[in-house]
C-alpha cells in the first residue's frame, strides 16, 4: 500500500486525488463482474472470438453507455468508447489494451488498461472536467492469441487489423489449438468479419489520433522489489529468435573413442550457450539493455544412451533489447561463435534464420509529460522497460506514437495468481486521467 503523503497536496493533486477516489467504484464493479462471468475454474479464460471474450466486451459496452460514452465496433469486434472532448476535431487521445486473457490466465492482464480507460472518464466527470479533445477507450481483441492458436501467426490480432497492419494470410495458418480450425473460421463465427483485414488499410483513422497510452499490471518484479507503486515505460524490448539450432556431431562408442577423436554435440552446445551468456553479461554490464535465454535443448532421447557420444542436440536462442543495435550485435556473435566452436569441436552448428521483432520506443514527450505527471499528482514512480509485448508495440509501428503505464502486480503474469492492488491502480489511473485531461497543473 503506497502511504499518504506526508505534506499537504497542491490544489490539482488533491482534485485528481478525490475524483480518482470517487470514480474507482466503476473499476471494482469492472473487475469484479467480468471475473465472475469470464472465469475456467483455475482463472480467467477469455478466448480470442470465444464466448467469454464477448461477455467481457458486453460488459464494458454496458458500463461505457451508463457513462454516456459513444459506443462503436470495427469490423473484428474491437469496442471504441468515447466521451466527446472541448474540440472535436483536433486530434484526442485512444486509451485502452486487451479483453481476452490467456487460459486460466489472471483478471488483470489487459483488462486493467480497458478498465483504467473508463475509471478515467468517470474521474473527470467526477472532476467536471471536459478533455480538450475526444478521449476514446479502447477494448482489444485477441492479444494473446499465441496462447490459443499455433501455427505462423503474430498475436495481437485485434490492433493489427484495425490498423493495417495484419498479413490476412495469418487468419488462415493460425490453427486454434483446441478445435483445430482457422482464425478465420472462428472470427466469423464470432460474427465479425475477417474478410475485411487488409494489409497497408487499417479501419483506425490515425489523423484522429494524437496518441495511444496504455496502462498495464508489470508482468515482472522489478516495481515489487523495488516498492513502487507505478512505472513509466521507455521502451517494448524488440526480438532477435531461432526458433530451430541444430549442432550436428557423430555418435559413437562412450569407452571406445579419444576426446580428441570426438565430435560430442553436447559438450559443444553447452560451450556456445556459455559464451553467449558471457558475451550477453559483458553487454549488459557496458550499458546495453537484454535478456538472453535459451528455452530449449535437447537431445533425441530415442537416440542418445549414456554409453554413446551424443551426435545431435537442437536448442532455440532468443535475445530481447530496447536496442536494436545490441540484437543485432548478438545475433552476429552467436553465428560467429558457432563456426568458432564448431571447427574447435569438429561439429556443425546450423542456426537456421533469426526472426526480428523491433524495439517499441515509446514517445520522449509522452513519457516526460508522465514523469511530471507523476511528481505533480505525488504518486511515486520510476522508468521501466517492458520485457513483454503490448498492443502499444502495434500503435508505434504503424506510425502513432504511445506511451505505457505500469503497475505493480505480484505472482508474475500469464497465471491465475496476478496479484494488482487496487490501491496501485488507483494511482496509475489518476495519472492516467491526469493525462488525458491536457496535464493541468
Ligand atoms: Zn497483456
Amino acid at each position: 500500500m503506497p502511504s499518504a503523503p506526508d505534506h499537504p497536496l497542491p490544489a490539482v493533486a488533491a482534485r485528481f486525488a478525490h475524483a480518482t477516489r470517487v470514480a474507482m467504484p466503476v473499476a471494482q464493479e469492472l473487475f469484479d463482474t467480468i471475473a465472475a462471468a469470464t472465469g475456467d475454474g483455475v482463472g480467467m479464460a477469455r478466448e480470442p472470438y470465444g464466448a467469454n471474450e464477448q461477455k467481457a466486451s458486453d460488459l464494458l459496452e454496458a458500463k461505457a453507455r451508463q457513462l454516456s460514452l459513444e459506443v462503436t465496433r470495427d469490423p473484428f469486434g474491437n469496442l471504441y468508447m468515447t466521451l466527446p472532448g472541448a474540440d472535436r476535431q483536433a486530434p484526442g487521445w485512444i486509451t485502452g489494451s486487451h479483453i481476452d486473457s490467456v487460459p486460466s490466465g489472471g483478471n488483470f492482464d489487459g483488462l486493467a488498461g480497458v478498465v483504467a480507460g473508463l475509471t478515467a472518464v468517470a474521474t473527470l466527470q467526477a472532476a467536471g472536467l471536459v478533455p480538450p479533445n475526444d478521449l476514446t477507450v479502447m477494448g482489444v481483441r485477441a492479444e494473446e492469441a499465441s496462447a490459443w492458436y499455433a501455427g505462423a501467426h503474430g498475436g495481437h490480432i485485434g490492433s493489427r487489423a484495425a490498423l493495417g497492419i495484419l498479413p490476412p494470410g495469418e487468419l488462415d495458418s493460425a490453427i486454434n489449438s483446441r478445435s483445430g480450425r482457422s482464425l478465420r473460421e472462428h472470427m466469423t463465427e464470432a460474427g465479425f468479419s475477417p474478410d475485411r483485414v487488409q494489409q497497408d488499410h487499417g479501419t483506425i483513422d490515425l489523423a484522429r489520433y494524437r496518441g495511444w497510452l496504455e496502462l498495464h499490471i508489470e508482468q515482472g518484479p522489478v516495481l515489487e522489489r523495488l516498492g513502487l507503486p507505478v512505472g513509466v515505460v521507455t521502451a517494448i524490448r524488440g526480438s532477435s529468435r531461432a526458433r530451430s539450432c541444430r549442432c550436428t556431431g557423430a555418435y559413437t562408442h562412450s569407452g571406445a573413442v579419444p576426446h580428441e577423436y570426438r565430435s560430442d554435440a553436447v559438450l559443444a552446445t553447452v560451450e556456445l550457450v556459455h559464451r553467449l551468456e558471457a558475451e550477453a553479461a559483458r553487454v549488459r554490464a557496458s550499458g546495453g539493455d537484454l535478456t538472453y535465454t535459451v528455452g530449449k535443448l535437447f537431445t533425441d532421447a530415442g537416440l542418445h544412451s549414456i554409453t554413446k557420444v551424443p551426435g545431435q542436440v537442437d536448442f532455440c536462442l532468443e535475445y530481447r533489447s530496447q536496442e536494436r543495435p545490441v540484437l543485432d550485435h548478438m545475433t552476429g556473435w552467436a553465428r560467429s561463435q558457432a563456426e568458432r566452436i564448431g571447427a574447435e569441436r569438429r561439429v556443425t552448428f546450423d542456426l537456421g534464420t533469426f526472426s526480428v521483432q523491433e524495439p517499441a520506443t515509446m514517445d520522449p514527450g509522452f513519457r516526460e509529460a508522465l514523469s511530471l505527471g507523476a511528481a505533480a499528482l505525488d504518486i511515486p514512480a520510476m522508468d521501466i522497460a517492458s520485457g513483454a509485448g503490448h498492443d502499444a508495440q502495434d500503435f508505434v509501428h504503424a506510425g502513432l506514437p504511445a506511451a505505457m503505464i505500469f503497475v505493480r502486480n505480484a505472482n508474475g503474469s500469464h497465471n491465475a495468481d496476478e496479484a494488482m492492488d487496487l490501491a496501485d491502480f488507483e494511482l496509475g489511473t489518476r495519472l492516467l486521467a491526469w493525462m488525458v485531461a491536457g496535464q493541468p497543473r
